[in-house]
C-alpha cells in the first residue's frame, strides 16, 4: 500500500500542477475586474503552463511524444520546435520507465482505477482482457498514419488525456466525450481497456519502455505463488509471467507502468523495485539449482 498511496499523492499533484496555473491566473483577473489596480501575469508568465499535450518549464519546451509525431506526420518541418520538447519528455520517460508516465501522471489512469475500484465495490463482472495489449501499439502506428492523411493531429482532437487541463486552459473540453466512453467500456466491456490495450500514447510509451532502468525485481525464494500480484498488476497480469516462472528476475515488459502495485500486494515481500537492467534472464540461477539438468 506504501507505493500506491505515494503514487495517489502524485497523480493528484500532477492534476493540480496542470489546473493551478490558469486557476491562479482567472483569480487575479478576477480581482482586477473586482476593482484592483495591479499588474496580472497571464499563466504563461509562471514558471510552469501549459497541458499534458504541451506545456513548458521555465524555458524547457516540453511536448507530448505522439502528438509530437502526429504534428510530424500532418505539417512536416513546421513541428520541428514539437519534436524538440517531445525529444526531452520521451528520453527522460524512456530512461525511468515510460509507462511511468501511465501509473504515475496519466489523469485518465487516475479516472481507471476510480472506475475499477466502483465496478469491483458494485459486483459487476467483466472480463479481465477481451484484446492483447499490443492493440494499443497499432494504434499509436494508425493515428500518426491518420494524422498524415488528413493534415492535423488526428488522435490530439479527441485525446482524453489533457481533457480536464485544457479545458481550463483553454476553455474547450474536445475530449470529456472520450472520457465519458472510456468509463462506460470499462464499467461494462472489460477490466481497464482504455489502458492496457487501446491509448495509443500508451502504445508509444510500451514502444520506450524496454529500455526502462526502474524495474520490479523478483526474489524467487521467497515467492509463494499466490497470485496476488497478477491480480493486482495496473498493466497485465502475463507481464509477470516470465519472472513468477523464474525465467526472468526483473518484470522486463515495455508495457510495465512501475505503479507498485504488485510490490505492495506481494504477501511474501517477493517483489522489490530495482535499478539497471539485470542479467536477462535467470538461467545462472536454474543452473546453480539443477546443474545436471542444465548441462
Ligand atoms: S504476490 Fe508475491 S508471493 Fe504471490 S505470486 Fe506474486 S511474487 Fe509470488
Ligand atoms: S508489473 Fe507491477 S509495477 Fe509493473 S504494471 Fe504490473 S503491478 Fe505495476
Amino acid at each position: 500500500m506504501k507505493i500506491t498511496l505515494v503514487r495517489r499523492v502524485v497523480q493528484v499533484l500532477m492534476l493540480v500542477l496542470f489546473c493551478l496555473p490558469p486557476l491562479l491566473a482567472g483569480w487575479g483577473l478576477a480581482g482586477l475586474y473586482a476593482g484592483g489596480d495591479g499588474e496580472v501575469a497571464t499563466p504563461a508568465e509562471g514558471v510552469f503552463f501549459g497541458s499534458l499535450s504541451a506545456s513548458s518549464l521555465g524555458p524547457v519546451p516540453l511536448f507530448d511524444p505522439l502528438a509530437a509525431l502526429e504534428l510530424l506526420a500532418a505539417n512536416g518541418g513546421a513541428a520541428m520546435a514539437a519534436l524538440a520538447g517531445a525529444g526531452t519528455v520521451a528520453l527522460v520517460y524512456a530512461l525511468v520507465r515510460a509507462r511511468a508516465f501511465c501509473g504515475w501522471v496519466c489523469p485518465v489512469n487516475l479516472i481507471g482505477e476510480g472506475v475499477d475500484a466502483a465496478r469491483r465495490r458494485l459486483g459487476i463482472a467483466v472480463p479481465e482482457r477481451v484484446l492483447d495489449r499490443r492493440m494499443k501499439i497499432g494504434a499509436a502506428v494508425a493515428v500518426v498514419a491518420a494524422s498524415a492523411l488528413v493534415g492535423f493531429p488526428v488522435f490530439e482532437t479527441v485525446s482524453p488525456i489533457g481533457a480536464v487541463s485544457k479545458g481550463l486552459v483553454f476553455g474547450g473540453f474536445a475530449g470529456a466525450g472520450t472520457l465519458v466512453a472510456i468509463v462506460i467500456a470499462e464499467l461494462f466491456v472489460s477490466r481497464r481497456v482504455w489502458c492496457r490495450t487501446l491509448c495509443p500514447l500508451g502504445g508509444l510509451f510500451q514502444v520506450l519502455g524496454r529500455a526502462g532502468q526502474v524495474n520490479v525485481h523478483i526474489n524467487h525464494d521467497a515467492c509463494v505463488h499466490c497470485g496476488r500480484c497478477e491480480e493486482a498488476c495496473l498493466a497485465d497480469p502475463v507481464i509477470l509471467a516470465p519472472a513468477l516462472s523464474g525465467d526472468d528476475i526483473i518484470v522486463r515488459a515495455g508495457d510495465c507502468m512501475a505503479c507498485g502495485a504488485c510490490v505492495d500486494t506481494c504477501p511474501a515481500r517477493a517483489l522489490s523495485f530495482s535499478l539497471g537492467r539485470l542479467p536477462a534472464r535467470a538461467q545462472t540461477r536454474r543452473e546453480e539449482r539443477d546443474p545436471v539438468s542444465e548441462s
